[in-house]
């Protein structure tokens, strides 16, 4: 595909962005309750470029209701599947038809490259969509055998779970707001999504094209607002069936806490520190070039970033050689400037977050191979980064960063349960990447590694809508994508007749 003219897309963009951006509730557009806003940052100038409203609990109240009426009456209910999947198909082609528009907002407030945008974030957010509106209409029970006394016809049936509450982080706000809508659609579930105070515009101008194909008022209710004010209410609201979050570890544990209350179902996506292995048989230049677009894309804002790289002694020095000449050579800057393939991370909390580890690398004797500073200028930027460590020990290997730095450490021989042992050795599970041409090891080895989504000879961020993706231990609870993603959002009855 050509680029698209950047001015021209701006330019369809100006009437959005100089909205008041309001809350979208029951199909209506609804300033905050207190008419608190607050400010939208981009993150390549840190300036502000846009303002919304910022909701608190009166506001998550009335989304909640909304999508509770949406729920129990009018037409939702008794749409059939086909028709949720109409929908769906229709707000992937209005997405598709405005990709550029969206790509440029998610590049002017997330930071990403605008190339990655448009050719990753929408393509995928477009995929999911039509993905998930195919299963709308194949969810389904199982009619087994019963062993009780007599004659009896008993059945499975799926029902939708309710009313969802959805919570979404910074990183991909729009491919994560899109990851959660549509299954929970295509299973007949209502929603109230909050996006991250980071980055809400995305997930707004998608409620307009919500509005625009004819979801019914209340389906899908927007409140953008804080984590510790909308997002709690959310998580502690008595009258949400279920909360799917993605986000940070420490956030998941409260909201685990909150929504205790009135038990309602859980689903979290956390954090990561995802290892790659690097065997001295694998295709070194492919292993080298995965390894480096796996941990500096979206600039290491992702949670299935390979982070820590343990590769073979014998190969140990090619491969982290390799990896610092690409990073050496990416172009960190502006996600607008058509060369730039690294944008800045998402704020200025982030950039010291991320040089903090780096300098903790530092201390503790891990030795900078390549980048190792923020960039200084009035954005977020962040040098690609590859640090040697000397043992696991250190806290950069240990903690989630969240940025673009890649932890290296060798091995030697090439016992599985050891190097099982280093992989598990962490509170998280929720990649990992192999790479060898010895297919049985690593066939035996993937068996050993307490994570989710294992990757062979691929980088550990390939994600695919037809395999499930979540995460072992402290990386969450439960599987996006695939059948089993959209069955998280039903319940699963039980029906038995005596004949
Ligand atoms: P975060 O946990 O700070 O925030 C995530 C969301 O939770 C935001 O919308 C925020 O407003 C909200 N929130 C914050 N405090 C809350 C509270 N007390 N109650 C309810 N909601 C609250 O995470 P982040 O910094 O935005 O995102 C980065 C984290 O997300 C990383 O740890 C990353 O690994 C993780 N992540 C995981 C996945 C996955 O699929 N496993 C995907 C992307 C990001």
């Amino acid at each position: 595909q050509a680029d698209p003219d950047i001015d021209a897309v701006a330019s369809t963009l100006a009437g959005f962005l100089a909205d008041r951006h309001r809350l979208f509730i029951g199909g209506k557009w609804l300033s905050a309750a207190s008419e608190a806003t607050m400010d939208v940052v981009n993150p390549a100038t840190g300036r502000v470029f846009a303002s919304v409203a910022s909701g608190a609990a009166a506001d998550v109240d009335l989304a909640v209701r909304a999508a509770r009426a949406a729920f129990e009456a009018g037409p939702w209910p008794t749409l059939q599947p086909s028709e949720r999947a109409r929908l769906l198909w229709r707000l992937a082609d209005a997405l598709e038809a405005h990709g550029d528009e969206f790509a440029l907002l998610e590049t002017l407030n997330n930071g990403m490259p605008f190339k990655t945008a448009r050719l990753k974030t929408i393509h995928s957010s477009v995929e999911s969509l039509r993905y998930n509106a195919g299963w709308a209409t194949k969810l389904a029970g199982e009619v087994p055998s019963l062993s009780l006394p007599g004659e009896w016809h008993g059945y499975t049936q799926r029902e939708p779970i309710g009313v969802v509450a959805q919570i979404v982080p910074w990183n991909a706000p729009l491919a994560i707001s899109v990851g959660k809508i549509a299954p929970a659609l295509a299973a007949g579930c209502t929603i109230v999504l909050k996006p991250a105070e980071q980055t809400p515009l995305t997930a707004l101008r998608l409620a307009q094209l919500v509005e625009s194909v004819g979801f019914p008022p209340g389906v899908v209710n927007i409140v953008t607002g804080s984590g510790s004010v909308a997002g709690a209410a959310l998580a502690s609201h008595p009258d949400v069936d279920k909360i799917s979050f993605t986000g940070s570890t420490r956030v998941g544990k409260e909201i685990l806490a909150a929504a205790s209350g009135n038990m309602k179902r859980v689903a979290l996506e956390l954090g990561g520190k995802s290892p790659v292995f690097i065997f001295s048989d694998a295709d070194i230049e492919s292993a080298i070039e995965a390894t480096a677009l796996g941990i500096f894309s979206n600039s290491g804002q992702i949670c299935a970033a390979g982070s820590r790289m343990y590769a073979h002694e014998s190969v140990f020095d090619r491969v982290v050689d390799g990896i610092a000449e690409r990073a050496a050579r990416l172009k960190v800057g502006p996600g607008i400037h058509p060369e730039t393939e690294i944008g800045p991370v998402i704020s200025k909390e982030q950039q010291i977050r991320v040089s903090d580890y780096i300098a903790s690398g530092r201390r503790e004797g891990a030795k900078v191979v390549v980048g190792g500073h923020a960039i200084k200028c009035d954005g977020f930027f962040i040098e690609p980064t590859v640090l040697t460590c000397a043992t696991s020990a250190f806290t950069a290997v240990r903690e989630e960063i969240f940025g673009p730095v890649l932890c290296a450490m060798s091995f030697d021989g090439d016992d599985l349960e050891g190097l099982a042992r280093q992989a598990n050795d962490t509170v998280y599970g929720l990649s990992a990447s192999i790479w060898t041409r010895d297919l049985s090891m690593a066939h035996r080895f993937a068996r050993r590694i307490k994570a989710g989504n294992i990757r062979i000879n691929a980088p550990s961020i390939a994600l695919d809508l037809a395999l499930p993706f979540g995460g072992y231990k402290q990386s969450g609870w439960g599987r996006e994508f695939s059948r089993e993603g959209v069955e998280a959002y039903t319940e699963l009855k039980s029906v038995a007749i005596r004949l």
